[in-house]
């Protein structure tokens, strides 16, 4: 409770800061200088985070690899900074998604090093609007957000303005109340730069689980309004029913005025749908979504509906990593902000797979960015290709593309991150000792849906576990105790988005039976038998 209050206290303080912050007077010009010193930048926070401190983890990992800050400089300078991350990744200096979460010791060269969850945040700033990764305010892993980097962000906030064209257009967002701030945030910085806020749909839950949450947000609005932002209050939909943002943007097109929608990717795939259920003509909308990967099967159908939708990429732990642009109209690419992100690939197998997968890695460029990360693996997959296009972010210098961005080792149904070594836990070792059965006989699958991404919990008739419904409804009390769970439960019991049945759990070609199939994966998909 203690901690709680001590949460929002600091996010009101941050909305505090970011009201009375006015908006930059070209805030372009920070990206561009960021981006003509991106080398310099890097080298300068490993010296002042890294090399500085012989207890930091990077210190050990750059140690065993033989790299001094001398080496660092000189080989940037001769090779470039991605070459030299590639080169540092052989040598050991990375971190894979586990070892950040503190899942799995770090070793290099049979040396343990020691990395607590506070060692990769970088000192060099103190943030106040806190961000928590997959929602989960207690458990899941804190991210500060400076007022520094969100006023940073602008710039971002500028390409996206100029490139899609959305001075005339109503923006709607359908976004997560607390402990989220994507909601407040986004309408935080539209009203920084002058703009109408957004209306604000969001998913709730049940009062039961999410009163508190309602609450908290209603808090975090009031502070807001009196500091003189005018940020609206969210319009809660009713389960499992997204026709009324559906009605409201067909109602705005009806009036002449085309709307732009920002959301999670499944929320956009479920308003789109219910345009078409219902004969709304929402036809010629933006939809701008980031959360979850945008598969082939989503596109398609907010396509269908008339509208156009592009993604954006980025990791809570990470910061912002990239924006498609007009002319990326197919699959799930994006231009890589090479201001602020350095980004590689390595082929490695997926966990809890025999899949080989394009694995990327993320260094952070920016001073005030929250963390310091090197090579850090986020357990996402795509392919890294130069791009020239036609478009603000190419000629903003963002000329690297990812391509066919996926996610292999957590489930992200529906923008809610789970870690996957905590479901199969639970499916391994939990549901057998409360229903029977063993470890196999109970499978998590991932796959697109009509209309989002569906999750099927599969119970294998040899367990002899009785109803699935109490199952399922074990399952996602057991999720909501970890990493992530308490949003996630809650998102998914509203959408119906877990269902779980009889049937024996899918196996690979090769006869595993893996705890998470995700078969919305195009690799996975093509191994299942
Ligand atoms: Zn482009």
């Amino acid at each position: 409770m203690i901690g709680e209050l001590a949460y929002y206290s600091r996010m009101a303080w941050g909305v505090r800061r970011l009201v009375r912050q006015p908006a930059p007077a070209d805030p372009m010009a920070a990206l561009q200088l960021q981006m003509a010193r991106r080398q310099e930048h890097f080298l300068d926070l490993a010296r002042r985070i890294v090399f500085s401190n012989p207890q930091h983890p990077y210190h050990t990992m750059f140690r065993i690899a033989g790299c001094a800050w001398e080496d660092l400089a000189h080989e940037v300078g001769r090779r470039g900074l991605e070459v030299t991350l590639e080169r540092l990744a052989a040598a050991g200096v990375f971190l894979t998604h586990d070892e950040f979460k503190g899942k799995a010791p770090l070793i290099r060269s049979g040396q343990e090093i020691s990395c607590g969850s506070q060692a990769l945040l970088n000192p060099l700033v103190r943030g106040h609007l806190m961000s928590a990764s997959s929602g989960s305010r207690s458990r899941g892993t804190m991210t500060p957000k400076s007022t520094r980097l969100q006023t940073y962000r602008d710039a971002y906030h500028c390409l996206q303005w100029r490139e899609f064209e959305l001075a005339g257009r109503t923006m709607v967002q359908v976004r997560p109340i607390l402990p989220s701030s994507m909601g407040i945030g986004n309408n935080l910085r539209r009203i920084r730069f002058g703009e109408k806020p957004a209306k604000w749909f969001a998913q709730s839950g049940h009062w039961r689980d999410a009163g508190h949450y309602r609450a908290a947000t209603h808090f975090i609005v009031r502070v807001a309004q009196l500091m003189g932002a005018p940020v609206p209050l969210p319009d809660y939909l009713p389960e499992d029913d997204f026709s009324p943002v559906a009605r409201w943007i067909a109602g705005l097109k009806q009036g002449g005025s085309p709307c732009v929608m920002r959301s999670y990717v499944s929320p956009a795939v479920r308003v789109a749908a219910a345009a078409r259920d219902a004969e709304l003509d929402i036809a010629g909308t933006i939809f701008l979504v980031d959360g979850e990967a945008l598969t082939d099967a989503k596109r398609a159908c907010i396509e269908a509906a008339g509208c156009a939708v592009y993604p954006k990429y980025g990791i809570s732990e990470v910061g912002s990593i990239g924006s498609a642009c007009r002319q990326m109209r197919t699959g799930n690419s994006v231009h890589v902000h090479r201001d602020g992100v350095a980004v590689i690939s390595r082929r490695r197998r997926a966990p809890l797979s025999d899949v080989e997968v394009n694995s990327l890695l993320f260094t952070n460029l920016l001073p005030f960015a929250p963390r310091f990360l090197i090579n850090a693996e986020m357990d996402d997959a795509g392919i890294l290709e130069p791009v020239s296009c036609d478009c603000e972010y190419s000629r903003a210098g963002m000329d690297l593309q990812i391509r066919d961005i996926y996610s292999y080792g957590k489930l992200t149904g529906q923008g809610i991150t789970l870690m996957g070594s905590d479901i199969v836990r639970i499916l391994e070792s939990a549901l057998p000792q409360h229903f029977g059965g063993g470890p196999g006989d109970y499978q998590l699958v991932e796959f697109d849906g009509a209309r989002q991404s569906q999750l099927e919990l599969r119970i294998s008739p040899r367990a002899g576990a009785g109803p699935p419904a109490a199952v399922r409804d074990f399952l996602l009390r057991e999720i909501r105790g970890c990493y992530g769970g308490a949003l996630a439960s809650r998102v998914w019991a509203h959408s119906g988005g877990l269902e779980a049945a009889i049937a024996e759990p899918f196996a690979t070609r090769s006869g595993k039976v893996l705890s998470l199939h995700l078969l919305g994966s195009k690799v996975e998909a093509a191994r299942v038998s």
